[in-house]
């Protein structure tokens, strides 16, 4: 493929960064509206997470029918999904059909990695440069970088000596690795290695895991999708969105049963007793994935309730697991269920019952370091040929980070942000007119559907826009009171929950020095799309606009 020169002073009416879900969606909004816009993305391709993340097994904890677009209702009628739980392959064909419907690509300039945006209060505009040397400028920022886009590296010594192998979940080798007759270990026990674990289990010679901290998982219970139940699920494809954007389940909706909504069996799990609370959960782990969690209205509120559900999971792993010292390894202790993302697996805990997969204990016996030949456990070294680093990402700040943004007098966005991120709604920091964020965080964005809550910030940034253009107003920007006041609510919702207690990525806990701030919105998406229809109904309140 030719080389696109890159441009040079370019004008756009927006500038968007990155092309996942939010760039795609954002750049065919903005057509519509007439307005011009570049992308400008650091792959090769559409797809956002989906074009990174492609470790075996890897697949979307959203089942299908609800993790896609509701723009566009042929698009809708017209993508059959394939499975319960699509994979990582059809997600990403499913972004490259979109593309290429809605004829997205020519406004995308590949392999560009923007490194500077700036603010010039002299001229309303944004500066925006990329690494391989583009400059252009536009009215409007609209950043769609992801909350999970930014790699962790294990903070663990000795990690360039090894000899061997070494991939990385999040960035995973597009033709794929045969493990066959290798050695593997795998570090990290999260959403990205529950997924892989078992796969690669099926294919290596052994496989070692290495845990620090257990998760809580609960099964998929994926299956293909019969064409007669899809059918009849589209034809009330309406009601179906209108229950994910506005239901208690955060955007997930319930598709395998014909209501799209999972009602809880009491506010109150305490209203229910032992056997009522064992039943539900029992009926959910059957009927499979991560509404579990909302058998009853108040799991992640009370400790009492939230313990129940913790009983029922660890009685599971122990049921499930054959060796009695491995299935209590796995049995999580340190934080409430739901603090931490819960897992939708296949077959998780049952790979530990096979001969060749083995459960280190990183609590009992720490890594000391990475050697040639493998690691080096306190209690002797364990030897590998390949090793998988499932270690999870610098989420929600670190993709902004990663760009030099400047707003008005030249402030960079790390400085304003350093105790922590700061966006009235989670869309839009004050001192950064016309610069929105997509899915940012203060919004509910990783604790939602990302589907629901992307489709909904783009839908309220285009009306936000309208409204600047019919008032001849050509800057927006947050009000720094709108702003504090919607942090601190962010903070007080959280401050409600158990979810504090997760010690999370969710609170910056997985990186060093990281200040320890909830950022996603814990209300979920249907309280937090009432408040933004209440706030643009009041023509805008806390968004300030101006010639
Ligand atoms: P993660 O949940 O942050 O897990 C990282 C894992 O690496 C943790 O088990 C962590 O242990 C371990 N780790 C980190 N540093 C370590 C060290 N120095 N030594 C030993 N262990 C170390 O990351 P993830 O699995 O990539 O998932 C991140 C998020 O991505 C998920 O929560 C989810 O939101 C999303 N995701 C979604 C899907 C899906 O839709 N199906 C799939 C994958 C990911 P500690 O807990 O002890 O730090």
């Amino acid at each position: 493929m030719a080389q696109i020169p890159a441009d040079e002073n370019a004008r756009f009416d927006a500038i968007i960064i990155g092309a996942g879900f939010a760039g795609m969606y954002m750049l065919h909004k903005l057509r519509g509206m007439g307005l011009t816009a570049r992308v400008y993305e650091t792959a090769d391709n559409v797809g956002g997470t989906w074009y990174w993340n492609r470790y075996p097994g890897a697949r979307c904890d959203a089942e299908s029918l609800a993790y896609s677009f509701s723009f566009d209702e042929e698009l809708e009628q017209d993508w059959n999904w394939t499975e319960r739980y699509a994979t990582q392959p059809e997600i990403l064909k499913y972004a490259e059909h979109v593309a290429d419907r809605f004829d997205l690509r020519r406004d995308i300039r590949f392999e560009r990695r923007v490194d500077t945006a700036h603010y010039d209060e002299s001229n309303n505009r944004w500066r925006v440069t990329t690494e391989q040397g583009d400059s252009a400028s536009a009215q409007f920022l609209i950043t769609a970088i992801g909350c999970l886009s930014v790699p962790a590296l294990p903070d663990i010594e000795g990690l360039d000596d090894f000899k061997g192998h070494r991939y990385q979940a999040s960035l995973w080798p597009h033709e794929g690795v045969d493990f066959s007759g290798q050695r593997v270990g795998i570090i990290g026990t999260g959403s990205s290695a529950i997924q892989a674990i078992p796969v690669i289990a099926e294919q290596a010679d052994h496989l070692t895991v290495f845990q620090r901290t257990p998760n809580y998982s609960v099964p998929a219970q994926n299956f293909p999708l019969d064409q007669n139940w899809v059918d009849a699920f589209k034809k009330n494809y309406r009601g179906h969105r209108y229950n994910q954007k506005h239901g208690l389940n955060s955007g997930f909706g319930d598709l395998k049963t014909e209501i799209a909504e999972t009602v809880p069996l009491a506010e109150v799990g305490d209203d229910l007793s032992d056997a009522e609370i064992e039943a539900g959960l029992e009926e959910r782990w059957e009927r499979g994935g991560a509404y579990f969690m909302n058998v009853v209205s108040d799991s992640m509120m009370s400790e009492r309730t939230n313990a129940r559900f913790v009983a029922f999971v660890h009685k599971k792993i122990r049921e499930t697991v054959n060796d009695p010292e491995t299935a209590e390894w796995l049995c999580p202790t340190s934080h409430p269920i739901g603090t931490r993302r819960i897992c939708v697996d296949i077959g998780y805990y049952e790979t530990y019952n096979r001969d060749n997969v083995t459960l280190r204990n990183l609590r009992k016996t720490p890594i000391e370091r990475i050697t040639e030949r493998g690691v080096l456990l306190s209690d002797g070294e364990v030897e590998i040929d390949t090793l998988v680093l499932a270690t999870g990402f610098d989420a929600m700040t670190g993709p902004f980070f990663n760009i030099d943004i400047r707003g008005k007098n030249a402030q960079p966005l790390k400085e304003k942000w350093v105790e922590g991120p700061r966006a009235y709604l989670g869309l839009m920091a004050a001192g950064f007119p016309n610069m929105f964020m997509i899915t940012g965080p203060g919004s509910p964005s990783v604790l939602s559907n990302m589907l629901v809550s992307i489709e909904q910030h783009v839908d309220f940034i285009a009306d936000c826009l309208t409204r600047a253009a019919r008032e001849n107003a050509t800057k927006i920007e947050a009000n720094l009171d709108s702003e504090n006041w919607w942090v601190s609510h962010v903070n007080d919702v959280a401050n409600d929950t158990l979810y504090p207690r997760g010690g999370s990525w969710y609170l910056g806990a997985n990186i060093k020095g990281k200040p320890r701030v909830f950022m996603p919105y814990a209300a979920g998406v249907g309280a937090y799309r009432e408040i933004c229809d209440h706030i643009a109904a009041q023509d805008w309140r806390g968004f300030e606009f101006s010639a």
